[in-house]
């Protein structure tokens, strides 16, 4: 019967907790204060959680890489600069998110864009905001990005992106050799670094390689970084000079549903020693700085959205529990932000009086739109529920809000609150 309580108690037991009464509560604060606080539905991010997750993966990658900030995981301001207190740069896709970032008081000289299309606009703004590095994933690119260095009289310091070619492996997994909009293939390195040195005003520092997100075996993301690693050299030994950046992207993982386990940040740190050592003993990459840029890792376990029952109803034998939450802020736990197996994200019942697993029974949970689409979850094994009531997904940190269609169906956009410390902050009204 159960799909997720498995997931949703191991999360509740890792990152939140209930009182004797049932009730949730993130960080110190219970939900259901602060949903009727802030009104619902709502984004609640504990402060607490985004600091456990950066502290984690830079102990397990210590003395390997640095760890930056996925800026569009989770763009708030406020939320990146909890990540810039922690000592995290930050990875930036849009102008939009340079602002964010700046605003949350990551120095420019921190920040990297990426993305595969890059405006003239964008280009400008970043270069005169004096951003550290851009990535570049295509020629048109690559050029707009020199005239925009020229229009500003400076050099700008680039990476290219590379598209890893029909070899490369990581772990079990074959990763590379499938067309792309992202990056230059492996195949055409070479020429992109020709194309970079014809530009007076680009500087080629480094290379990014970002494979794939929501990685969950250490083994793969090993192996990726490793790949990584051997084309670094090989594009080094390219231009002639020692690399400054190896950017090898996020992609770590978090469980979203029954059956996955977390990604298992021992083994991850147990299998660096042998890419520690391919970077020291080759002097094009002794001196570079190796980045990772996690968003969902960072930021996904923090955050969770909270919606409040509005009728429940019981349709030829099968409950419905609808909400006035759904996938018009939530649009990755509705299934349908790529997924292509539509599975149910850890959702829970707030108040809960029975222990966990008691008395519960599957359950759609559905949202306010007029459309079939809009369902949180398919089979939830909730509690008996009533108008009023508040229901909780968890994992909802990273891709939520803004990864949504706010706009559909003109429902009001939720609060985003930021719980630290003990305290609770609106860092974004209702709107
Ligand atoms: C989206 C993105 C990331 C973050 O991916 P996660 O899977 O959230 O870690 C990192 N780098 C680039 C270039 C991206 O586009």
């Amino acid at each position: 019967m159960a799909e997720a309580p498995d997931l949703a108690a191991a999360l509740i037991a890792k990152n939140f907790w209930r009182d004797g009464a049932g009730v949730l509560h993130i960080g110190d604060r219970p939900l259901t204060e602060l949903a009727d606080a802030f009104g619902t539905p709502l984004f609640v991010y504990d402060a607490d959680l985004l600091r456990r997750a950066y502290r984690a993966l830079t102990t397990a990658v210590v003395g390997f890489a640095e760890v930056d900030y996925s800026v569009k995981a989770n763009p708030h301001p406020a939320v990146i600069r909890v990540f810039q207190g922690e000592g995290a740069g930050a990875e930036i896709a849009s102008g939009a998110e340079f602002d964010a970032a700046l605003q949350a008081g990551v120095p420019p000289r921190r920040i990297l864009f990426a993305g595969p299309g890059k405006s003239a606009a964008d280009l400008d703004r970043v270069i005169a905001g004096g951003i550290g590095e851009i990535h570049l994933e295509n020629r048109e690119e690559l050029v707009r990005a020199a005239a925009a260095a020229e229009r500003h009289g400076v050099t700008v310091r680039v990476a290219l992106r590379i598209n890893p070619g029909a070899t490369a492996q990581g772990g079990a997994m074959r990763m590379g050799g499938k067309p792309s909009p992202f990056g230059f293939d492996e195949e055409e390195m070479d020429a992109a670094v020709a194309a970079v040195a014809a530009q007076p005003r680009l500087r080629l520092i480094g290379l990014h390689l970002f494979a794939g997100t929501q990685g969950l075996k250490a083994d793969t993301l090993l192996g990726q970084w490793a790949y990584g690693l051997r084309l670094a050299a090989q594009m080094a030994e390219r231009i002639g000079r020692p690399l400054e950046t190896i950017d090898l992207g996020g992609g770590l993982g978090i469980p979203y549903f029954s059956g996955e386990t977390a990604l298992d940040l021992d083994a991850l740190r147990a299998g660096l020693p042998p890419l520690i050592a391919m970077l020291r003993a080759d002097p094009r990459l002794a001196a570079a700085r190796v980045v990772l840029e996690p968003g969902r890792f960072l930021a996904g376990p923090a955050g969770v959205y909270v919606a409040r029952v509005l009728a429940v109803k019981v349709s030829r034998g099968h409950r419905f529990v609808i909400t006035d939450g759904g996938m018009h802020h939530h649009l990755a736990a509705s299934g349908n932000l790529g997924q292509i197996v539509k599975r149910d994200f850890p959702v829970v019942a707030v108040a809960q009086t029975e222990p966990s697993g008691a008395g519960v029974s599957p359950c759609t949970v559905s949202g306010p739109l007029c459309t079939p689409l809009d369902v949180l979850a398919r089979a939830a094994p909730l509690p008996d529920l009533a108008e009023g009531d508040l229901v909780a997904v968890l994992q909802s940190g990273a891709y939520g809000l803004t990864a949504s269609p706010t706009g559909f169906l003109s429902h009001p956009t939720p609060a985003e609150v930021l719980v630290d410390g003990g305290r609770a902050e609106a860092i974004r009204a209702r709107g």
